[in-house]
């Protein structure tokens, strides 16, 4: 840790260039304790306290008895800097400056460091007091037994198990601050290991990725069949309309002009006027004797009524019956289209009797009974709500690279703790924590630091 290392030279610096010999020491607030009291315990002038603005001397009230500060005194027992926290976040800093020996008194922020560490250990009695004698940090072993819910037992665990864990722990002034935040940890026990890898929201997962439920929406679009009663007329011989209401756009005729070849041609059928798609009646029972291209005609159905009676249905879209197929009265053979020969889409329905073609509506046109057309295969969009679930693996990020350390870790042997103490004296002047505090920053979420043991 390049920060870490920064801060040891600091040190050396200022402890041989500034101040001599000097000890940190860690001592309560005696509740009831004024801070005029405690200058003149300390033999401080009492001079600083009128240099803190009126605004700031409120906050001499805010000393918490009980709480720990830290205070730097050299051989001669002269009080050289005092660190009083007042709350999580500012403290007092009150220096004794060089050369006047004059006091200055300051309202600084208390500074953070973060150590990334990881730790292997064999467990010795429980695993909770081996964590905490190896990190001086006894909430370790509660939080990392958190997150091994239902998965390992530590009251199971034996003498001579490992234990390999990586966390960040913030601190102040030496002492760990706030909850330490785990990124994995391995536990070899009965000859098993137990992985878990920890992500940014504080979930353990058991391998180096966390398996996401994705859940995604949308419309999709669904064909379904409609069925709709049609009424008609049905007359005498039992012929119907092949659709029924729709208009007549061209009578039949032996001599019409024809608009496309610009000349007098017979019109051998009736033009019924549809949209696209309209579904095609058989106008009687009988049988498909053609389904197929015709040449002008396009897509065409011919169907044979017996008696001598045959219809056609040209420039159909698309045809939905087959040569020799039997149909019923009403039965959809076809849709209108434009196929072939035509101007547009519509049905050109023509009536042969006897191999000759017929006005069609001397046959269909006249009236008769009601009749009722089932229309049942209209295929109808409907636009349908969906929603899919999907599981997708997110790798957990640095979680690859800390299994292969901790793998490593689980059986190295000589793997000693890491103790706040120690370094707690290298952190108590002010100038020093604003130095630490840009060396902390960095230190990225991502590096997993190790310290030297
Ligand atoms: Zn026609």
């Amino acid at each position: 840790m390049i920060g870490a290392k920064r801060i040891v030279m600091l040190w050396i610096v200022w402890g041989i260039a500034w101040l001599g010999a000097a000890t940190i020491q860690r001592s309560i607030w005696k509740p009831g304790e004024t801070f005029s009291e405690y200058l003149q315990r300390r033999g401080v002038p009492l001079q600083v306290l009128r240099s803190i603005s009126p605004e700031d001397s409120k906050y001499l009230y805010e000393i918490q008895g009980g709480e720990p500060f830290f205070e730097l005194i050299d051989d001669n027992g002269t009080l050289l800097q005092s660190l009083i926290p007042l709350g999580e976040e500012m403290q007092i800093a009150l220096s004794r400056q060089w050369g006047s020996g004059a006091y200055r008194f300051d309202i600084v922020p208390i500074v953070h460091k973060e150590v990334h560490d990881t730790v292997a250990l064999s467990v010795r009695s429980s695993c909770y007091r081996d964590i905490d004698r190896v990190t001086n940090n006894p909430r370790l072993g509660f939080i990392l037994k958190t997150l091994y819910k239902r998965r390992v037992d530590f009251r199971k665990l034996r003498k001579g198990d490992r234990i390999v864990f990586a966390y960040r722990q913030k601190s102040r002034l030496g002492e760990p601050w706030g909850q330490p935040v785990f990124q994995g940890a391995v536990i070899r026990t009965r000859g098993k290991d137990h992985f878990i890898f920890v992500d940014r929201d504080g979930n353990s997962w058991l391998k180096p990725y966390k398996e996401v439920k994705t859940v995604h929406t949308g419309t999709k679009t669904v064909y379904e069949t409609v069925t709709r009663k049609i009424r008609t007329l049905r007359n005498r011989k039992g012929y119907i309309r092949p659709i029924p209401g729709a208009r007549i756009t061209s009578p039949f005729s032996y001599k019409r002009w024809h608009p496309i070849l610009h000349r007098y041609r017979p019109h051998l059928g009736i033009d019924f006027g549809a949209r696209r798609g309209t579904p095609i009646h058989a106008v009687n029972r009988g049988r498909v004797i053609y389904a197929g291209w015709m040449r002008g005609y396009g897509k065409v159905v011919k169907i044979d009524h017996g008696d001598g009676y045959v219809s056609l249905y040209a420039h159909q879209s698309r045809i939905r019956v087959h040569r020799g197929q039997y149909v019923s009265r009403g039965q959809i053979i076809g849709y209108v289209g434009s196929t072939g020969r035509s101007t547009g889409p519509h049905l050109h329905f023509g009536l042969y009797r006897r191999g000759r073609a017929i006005n069609p509506l001397h046959v269909i046109g006249k009236g008769g009974s009601r009749y009722v057309v089932t229309e049942v295969t209209e295929r109808k969009k409907r636009i349908k709500k969906f929603a899919k679930t999907e599981i997708k693996k997110v790798p957990i990020p640095g979680a690859e690279k800390l299994k292969k350390r901790m793998e490593t870790l689980l059986h190295s042997s000589s793997v000693k703790g890491y103790r706040w103490r120690e370094i707690a004296d290298r952190l108590i002047y002010v100038d020093q924590i604003t130095k630490h505090k840009e060396a902390s920053n960095e230190t990225g979420y991502d590096d997993y630091g190790q310290t030297d043991r």
